[in-house]
């Protein structure tokens, strides 16, 4: 059961699988994030209930499934507001492009079928600016692309810095390695501007607060860095993205399933992507095959 948690002042936690933040202000609650599913947005509404508070805001720091989860619900039972940036609202409003994104094409009925990767639809009412004062609240967005389009983190007036899934944890990172990321030079970038935030805790949408992110920041970045070299060193022949897929895979002990594949290949892409722009790898074809291959003069 999911339950509320004070950090400071007007500012609350919902810890859980997906950590939710909740900032009231005269017995109005506004959301940060909105769980995993119905189930999770029917014990938000029962904690806000709880202490007396009506919701009139979600805000949304990115559209992924397990932050969106909850907003169907929440919307139809109190008519509550949503805002969002620009790209993910569009996810939001439309979850079947989520599966689509990753897949690449028309999504196979095993992707859609998976809650993971396709949450209810939700009326994104607001879409506001990546950075700046939001809305009618006293709460601030700041930007933090990379782990997806425009994902935002949001700063209390209590000076509490919901940092969405800029930063996994150590535990995560050890177990799985190959976060989800789409862009990964705005990755690296928002890494080092997280560097520069300061604030009394910082709230990372898995694990837990704390006032002190830069050595989670070192080990993220590493990390990253590390997956780098691999993908560059599997290409020092000329590999195929199954091949390097599969390297990854046995490197990191992964065992695919349905969520995983989908997952993993579209960071695997991006991680091309990036090597590809920093003219570190080529891609050419043969055969009606494509491959990578390291470009031997970087
Ligand atoms: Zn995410």
């Amino acid at each position: 059961m999911l339950n509320l948690q004070k950090i400071a002042g007007n500012t609350f936690l919902i810890p859980g699988p997906t950590n939710l933040g909740v900032y009231v202000e005269g017995g109005q609650a506004t959301l940060i994030d909105s769980g995993n599913d119905k189930e999770a947005g029917r014990q938000i509404l029962r904690l806000l209930k709880e202490k007396g508070w009506s919701l009139k805001l979600i805000i949304n720091t990115h559209s992924h499934t397990d932050h969106i989860g909850g907003n169907a619900f929440l919307q139809k039972r109190t008519g509550c507001r949503i805002a969002a940036t620009s790209r993910e609202a569009t996810f939001i409003e439309d979850p079947i492009l989520q599966p689509a994104f990753l897949w690449g094409g028309f999504p196979y009925s095993r992707f859609t079928h998976n809650q993971f990767l396709k949450a209810t639809p939700s009326k994104v009412t607001e879409v506001i600016p990546s950075s700046g004062k939001i809305l009618d609240t006293n709460l601030e967005a700041f930007p933090l692309p990379g782990h997806f389009w425009e994902m935002i983190g949001i700063r209390t007036p209590d000076n509490i810095l919901f940092i969405a899934d800029a930063l996994f944890p150590e535990e995560v990172i050890s177990k799985y390695h190959l976060g989800f990321l789409w862009d990964i030079r705005s990755h690296l970038e928002t890494l080092e501007k997280l560097k520069t935030l300061e604030a009394e805790i910082f709230i990372p949408s898995h694990g837990f607060p704390t006032p002190q992110i830069n050595a989670l920041i070192e080990i993220n970045r590493y990390q990253i860095q590390e997956i780098i070299s691999t993908i560059f060193c599997f290409c020092k022949k000329p590999a195929r993205f199954n091949q390097i897929l599969a390297g990854l895979c046995k490197k990191y002990k992964i065992e695919l399933n349905t969520t995983q594949y989908l997952l993993l290949s579209s960071t695997l892409k991006s991680y091309l992507s990036f090597l590809g722009e920093e003219e570190r790898l080529e891609m050419f074809f043969s055969e009606g095959e494509a491959f990578w291959r390291a470009n031997k003069l970087k």
